[in-house]
């Protein structure tokens, strides 16, 4: 069976791309890892997104599944790990070697953690290094933790784990922290966080869970010992474009090229939305906007396809 369109991605993006694509009535396939991508992973609770002036990401995730779910979609948990056109369709392998059809296909993979590229970072996923606060941050009560990273992200990461853990450091590389003034003001009044600037991660140790990490002080380039049983990622993200090479352009950034008036790619009916693409603003609202033109994109694209 041929769809008329397969969403790749279960992020805001992907999610608001199939309920327009839905009611559109486009015969339509949404696969995807999980439900909510990077909002699932949010430490403090969303204050942006119209009508909620204050909402967690899991809730607001589960009323966007929730809606969804009342469309006439078909949906699949997998991982899309190829895609590629032959003729007119659109091909889609997934991870547990499903392959699926379709005329259109949105991009909508949303964006990976960075990894931190140092030694020890692959032997303590899962064993004291979590890319995920929400998801790890209750497995380190009353603990000493580090959150590598001073943006927003990492203040907001130690906001949160401010009510969990004992003791929480954040590890900025350069001389100054990045987020914003707000976040600081609240990390200052948790009495519980301290930052150090010019700080460099070196490794990550420990026997089998973590136990300490190593950083150099950039100006006297001293090399430090830090006792810690958590290492929280917040160096940003990547977009996630494994399965998609020679169809698409990409930037310096690795993000996807696509037309402003409808998110096409350089490949007829091959859209890319949300932060995946060259977006500069990555917002949950930016991603559901685009996620909405490009649905109704593809509905366009379709109906000059019939004649
Ligand atoms: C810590 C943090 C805090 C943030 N705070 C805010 C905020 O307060 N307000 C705000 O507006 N925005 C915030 N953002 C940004 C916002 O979360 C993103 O802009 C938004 O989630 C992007 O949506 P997306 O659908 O494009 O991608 P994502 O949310 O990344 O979703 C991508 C989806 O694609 C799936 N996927 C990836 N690869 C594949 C594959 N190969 N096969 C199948 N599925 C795949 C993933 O599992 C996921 O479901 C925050 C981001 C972070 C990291």
């Amino acid at each position: 069976m041929t769809y008329d369109l397969i969403i790749i991605g279960g992020g805001p993006a992907g999610i608001t791309a199939g309920i327009y694509a839905a009611r559109q009535k486009l015969n339509t396939l949404l696969i995807t890892k999980d439900f909510g991508g990077q909002v699932a992973r949010k430490a403090v609770a969303i204050e942006n997104y119209p009508g909620f002036e204050g909402i967690s990401g899991l809730d607001l995730i589960q009323r966007f599944e929730k809606h969804l779910r009342k469309q006439k979609i078909d949906i699949e948990r997998d991982e899309v790990v190829k895609l590629k056109k032959i003729g007119s369709k659109f091909l889609v392998w997934t991870k547990s070697k499903n392959k699926f059809e379709a005329k259109a296909v949105i991009i909508a993979s949303g964006a990976d953690p960075r990894p931190l590229e140092v030694p020890g970072e692959k032997k303590f996923i899962g064993r004291g290094l979590s890319y995920c606060s929400i998801c790890d941050g209750p497995l380190f009560s009353d603990k000493a933790v580090v959150v590598i990273g001073g943006g927003n992200s990492g203040f907001e990461t130690a906001i949160f784990l401010s009510k969990i853990a004992k003791k929480i450091y954040i590890l900025e590389y350069g001389p100054k922290v990045r987020a914003d003034q707000i976040n600081q003001e609240i990390v200052k009044k948790t009495g519980k966080v301290k930052i150090l600037t010019n700080a460099a991660l070196k490794k990550i140790q420990g026997k089998n869970f973590v136990d300490s990490i190593i950083y150099q002080d950039q100006k006297s380039k001293k090399i430090n010992t830090l006792k810690v049983e958590g290492v929280f990622v917040e160096i940003g993200s990547q977009p996630a474009t494994s399965f998609v090479k020679d169809l698409v352009d990409f930037n310096e950034r690795d993000e996807i090229k696509v037309e402003f008036e409808n998110c096409q790619t350089k490949t007829p009916g091959l859209f890319a939305v949300g932060d995946v693409n060259v977006g500069r603003y990555k917002q949950i609202i930016t991603a559901c906007g685009e996620g909405a033109k490009a649905a109704l994109s593809v509905y366009d694209y379709l109906q000059k396809f019939k004649n």
